[in-house]
């Protein structure tokens, strides 16, 4: 991987092009649970300053995120790596004053870039062996002798079957297949 594409980037310093623009983006966005009161942003940037990922990262920015979707960058913001730096925390949420709840937008950008197979390889991995095992992370061979040689009980058996069943009505298992990187705005 090159180092371009393994930074995050919230592909906010290309010229926008008034083609990549969907008016219709934020009036979506208002009609999803968790993204109701995008509009009510008034891009104070109490979100960013408060957040505790942006202090340490150059790119991530949640306050330029619903920037980008109030004026219908659709394809950029479902598009930037960065959303998948956020931790969840909900500081941002609490901060805010005007009670947009910024981390259950982050929430819904994110769901509607899975929706579209845009998403890091590292979650398709972790999917993957969560369907396989049960667990989100295989764990080595090694480990478990270890544990055996420790005189640590066995871990609890995974059950993937029933992660399958549970998953099945969020079409986990076709989304995870979904190819890498399929453009947002094709539906
Ligand atoms: S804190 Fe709220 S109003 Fe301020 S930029 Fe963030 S989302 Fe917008
Ligand atoms: S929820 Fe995400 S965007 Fe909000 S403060 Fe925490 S890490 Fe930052």
């Amino acid at each position: 991987m090159t180092e371009a594409a393994s930074t995050p980037t919230q592909n906010r310093e290309q010229p926008v092009k008034a083609s990549e623009l969907d008016p219709k983006f934020k009036y979506e966005l208002q009609k999803i649970h968790g993204s109701e009161k995008i509009l009510k942003c008034f891009q104070c940037g109490t979100c960013t300053s408060d957040c505790p990922v942006a202090r340490f990262s150059d790119s991530y920015r949640p306050r330029t995120l619903i920037h980008m979707a109030q004026l219908g960058l659709k394809d950029r913001v479902l598009k930037s790596d960065t959303l998948w730096l956020c931790a969840a925390c909900f500081t941002c949420t609490d901060r805010c004053p005007q009670d947009v709840e910024v981390a259950a937008v982050i929430r819904v950008f994110r769901n509607l870039a899975a929706e579209k197979g845009c998403f890091p390889q590292v979650f398709r991995d972790q999917a993957s062996s969560l369907l396989e095992s049960g667990y989100a992370y295989k764990i080595p061979e090694l480990r478990i002798k270890k544990r055996e040689s420790q005189g640590l009980p066995p871990l609890p058996k995974g059950n993937p079957e029933n992660v399958k069943k549970t998953l099945k009505g969020v079409k986990f298992m076709e989304r995870i297949q979904k190819p890498q990187g399929e453009t947002a705005s094709e539906q």
